[in-house]
């Protein structure tokens, strides 16, 4: 599972003009999505350069693997996402034969399609949604602004914290959000207020899609849990600081959080992450010892991805100066406490069933370094220092019309970088009543 092959050598060329020098969608990426061309059904594609490959059109023309074909059917990846690995990674060296081989372009060619003339799509349904906390800086400063002598959990440590969030709210980049209203708290007053989210925040977090399922009652083990992975993608978890403040005692967020969550359309597999798996060693000497239920007995405790992160800024303001989007943060995701095999051992040792298509988040990565944060509670101290945009103007949460763009690259010394996708979306102005 976690060997490189053909399909990852940095050397392999496409016939696909657009994919040789393509920043994000390389030969060696070929990730996965559902997509539709105006006035037709949705269906799934693949990403190549500036184009997408027609997976339906493909497989209805013999061109892949016969026991594949029948799962690409559907305009949603949960059936290749229950079928075994080796199915998933079966239909990738088929593409990437396709895709490499100038003999088979004629019979490819004609299930090309622009890029830029079409619709992306949630790539599957998403039966649950889970979202954790295993960005340690974030954690770090966000209980400062709380508790600055204790600012992590007792539990922080010793297990993967994460609460369950809403599917039904996930929009695939591009889909405007709505800011949340709801009640808050101001601190010189003993009741609430209600209104418009005046703290409206991104999050910037890695998503995880699930694949396979086990049976309710029986547990994944954190060498088995990588293998549950069908990809990633990136996640912002739209967060209403004031209503968050006022709500998450003593059951966690709810509707701070439910309102809306954007996600980049393409499932970079696991497979294509192979070659920017990296040791991870996040633990302190001194941090205490783990529960063996998630510690891999290759004696580590799993796998960091070499992947970095960015955030960007623009307003309406920007916009109209014609300024280019404002970096935020940057920063690796090899920042997080817990890895993703840690995330699913935890989240199924009570029996608990993850199910193909079931969505995690990794919770806000923030990096130790400056210029790491991945939210504004975290980059404006809640308001207290706010950002100074290029405009001239300052910020220390989101206002309407602004938009937030989350980037993702995965690199590692002697393989060809590939990208995660846009993760993008504009504040749209408030909710309607
Ligand atoms: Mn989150």
């Amino acid at each position: 599972m976690t060997s490189t092959d053909r399909t990852h050598n940095p050397d392999a060329e496409t016939w696909v003009d657009s994919a040789r020098a393509h920043r994000e969608f390389p030969i060696q990426n070929l990730p996965l999505g559902v997509y539709s061309i105006a006035g037709e059904e949705p269906r799934i594609g693949c990403a190549i350069g500036d184009e997408i490959v027609d997976l339906r059109g493909l497989a209805q023309d013999g061109r892949l693997p016969p026991d594949v074909a029948p799962l690409l059917a559907a305009a949603e990846l949960n059936p290749l996402f229950a079928a075994p690995a080796a199915q998933r990674r079966a239909l990738r060296h088929a593409l990437f034969d396709l895709l490499t081989d100038p003999e088979r372009q004629p019979e490819v060619q004609m299930h090309l399609y622009p890029a830029g003339g079409c619709r992306m799509h949630v790539p599957a349904r998403v039966g649950n949604f889970t979202d954790f906390f295993a960005g340690i800086h974030h954690a770090t400063n966000g209980g400062r602004l709380v508790n600055p002598n204790s600012p992590l959990p007792a539990n922080y440590k010793f297990l993967p914290i994460a609460y369950h969030s809403r599917s039904s709210s996930i929009r695939v980049s591009g889909h405007p959000v709505r800011r949340p209203r709801g009640q808050r708290k101001p601190p010189d007053s003993t009741a609430p207020v209600f209104g418009p989210s005046q703290r409206l925040d991104y999050e910037l977090e890695l998503g995880v899609w699930i694949a396979g399922e086990n049976d309710l009652g029986s547990a994944v083990s954190v060498d088995d849990a990588f293998g549950r992975v069908a990809g990633f993608c990136l996640v912002n978890d739209w967060s209403a600081r004031d209503l968050q403040a006022w709500e998450f005692q003593p059951l966690g967020p709810f509707l701070s959080k439910s309102f809306h969550t954007t996600i980049s359309p393409w499932v970079v597999t696991a497979e294509a992450m192979i070659p920017f798996l990296m040791p991870h060693d996040a633990r302190a000497a001194d941090d205490p010892e783990l529960l063996p239920y998630l510690v891999t007995t290759t004696g580590g405790s799993g796998d960091a991805l070499s992947i970095q992160l960015e955030v960007y800024l623009t307003t309406e303001r920007m916009r109209q100066q014609g300024r280019p989007p404002y970096k935020l943060s940057a920063g690796p995701a090899s920042d997080m406490y817990w890895t993703v095999a840690q995330m699913i051992a935890h989240h199924t040792v009570n029996g608990c069933n993850l199910m193909p298509g079931d969505l995690l988040g990794s919770g806000t990565i923030s990096s130790a370094h400056p210029g790491g944060a991945g939210c504004l509670l975290e980059i404006s101290l809640n308001g207290k220092q706010p950002v100074e945009l290029p405009s001239g103007e300052l910020r220390s949460y989101l206002e309407d019309s602004d938009e937030i763009r989350l980037t993702a690259t995965a690199y590692a010394e002697g393989f060809r970088s590939i990208g995660l996708g846009d993760c993008v979306a504009i504040v749209a102005g408030c909710v309607s009543a």
